[in-house]
């Protein structure tokens, strides 16, 4: 076995490994769609690696048709997996426009007008397009998040060094004028080194964004209430503690309310839990709309929800108290105690003395708002 062969073998070799893991993780988890996207750009520049150095050469050098397909099909694939990421509609119509346009003029410059400078010249320029409009793509996004900018990172790397390919054909004195001369040259061992250098970063940024998007997933599951769509207990107190623990001098006023559904046992003895569920999603929505973004807003027990408002005084915060019991239109009443601290507070006092509002206003008679303020002595009770 040569020496050449052997190097030859390196781009199929590490193609077929990353198209064996990323379809197994596909397999696993049917949903990471990209990945498959990934595997196919593998196994197809893989194969036309195969082709176009290993097995031997088809008349007329129609194995060329077929090794250039794999490659350009491959970069696609490739370039399709970060957009369906982050769900941006493939242009499938213009990759296939792209693929039939390239292989007609690679088959006219191979068969009827043979011009090996001339294919060179097409292939650099069709393998520059689906990068480049993947970059755009990509960049259009707003919400960036870490993964996606690690993406966009290894997108601009393979743009940089499918456009040195070229640069590296016609600038470096070569000759590829036969088979044995073109594996030699410079230009040939760049198409290979680019590639294993953008494989080998795409696949290992694919597989540190698939980790941070599954790490994201189920951090939110972990800390979201399934029926209410709000934070659960821990979500919320997780959330709160963040939030009360930023020292902002205009944040002199903390508010924090527990608003609890008046009679709610019957509810479900009369109308059945399945309404009951209706009457709990309906009042988380009705939270959030009132109490706004920089509200944080969660279900801390079954039809009991906690309201952190971080920088609102007594008016602004028993106004929006006010609006979650007066404007809740459904089979029951709501009942809320709100506390109101000028000093800072921990949540544990502030949840303690809001329940201590709570059952005031339970008391008085429900659907009601009861206010207390928090005192240094809550703090250290
Ligand atoms: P009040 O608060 O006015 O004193 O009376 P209540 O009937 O609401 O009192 P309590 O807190 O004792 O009862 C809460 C009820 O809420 C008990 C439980 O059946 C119901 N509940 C708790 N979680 C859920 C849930 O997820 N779905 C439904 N449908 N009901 C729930
Ligand atoms: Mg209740
Ligand atoms: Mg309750």
């Amino acid at each position: 076995m040569s020496g050449q062969l052997l190097i030859s073998l390196l781009s199929p070799s590490i193609g077929a490994l990353f198209f064996a893991a990323f379809y197994l993780l596909w397999r696993n988890q049917p949903k990471l769609n990209y990945s498959l996207s990934a595997a196919l750009g593998f196994l197809l520049s893989a194969a036309g690696f195969i082709v176009q150095d290993i097995l031997p050469a088809w008349p007329y050098e129609l194995h060329r048709i077929a090794s250039n397909f794999g490659f350009l099909a491959g970069v696609c694939a490739f370039m399709a997996a970060p957009l369906q990421r982050r769900h941006i509609p493939i242009p499938v119509r213009s990759i296939i426009l792209l693929i039939i346009a390239t292989m007609t003029a690679l088959f006219w410059f191979l068969t009827i007008q043979p011009n090996l400078a001339a294919r060179i010249a097409i292939m650099s320029v069709s393998l520059v397009v689906p990068v480049a409009v993947t970059l755009i793509l990509l960049l259009r996004v707003s919400d960036q998040r870490y993964s996606d900018r690690l993406i966009l990172g290894v997108v601009w790397f393979t743009l940089l060094l499918s456009m040195l390919r070229p640069v590296v054909a016609f600038l470096l004195p070569q000759s590829f004028g036969n088979y044995t001369a073109l594996e030699q040259s410079t230009y040939w061992g760049m198409v290979h080194f680019s590639y294993v250098m953008m494989s080998v970063t795409l696949a290992i940024v694919l597989f540190v964004a698939i980790a941070l998007d599954l790490i994201d997933e189920l951090h939110h599951q972990a800390t979201t209430d399934s029926l209410s769509g709000l934070l659960n207990r821990r979500g919320f107190e997780s959330a709160a503690n963040s939030a009360l623990t930023v020292s902002n001098p205009k944040r002199q006023f903390k508010a924090l309310m527990i608003a609890d559904l008046d009679h709610f046992k019957s509810i479900n003895d009369s109308f059945g839990h399945a309404a009951g569920d209706q009457v709990i999603k309906s009042i988380a929505r009705h939270i959030q709309v009132i109490a706004g973004d920089t509200a944080i807003c969660g279900r801390i027990g079954g039809e009991e929800f906690a309201i952190l408002l971080p920088d609102h005084d007594e008016t602004m915060a028993a106004d929006i108290a006010e609006s979650i019991r007066r404007d809740f239109d459904s089979l029951t009443t709501i009942s809320i105690g709100l506390v109101i601290s000028e000093q800072p507070a921990t949540l544990s006092s502030l949840l303690g003395v809001a329940d201590k509002a709570l059952y005031a206003a339970k008391k008085n008679g429900r659907n009601q708002v009861f206010i207390l303020h928090h005192s240094l002595e809550d703090q250290e009770a």
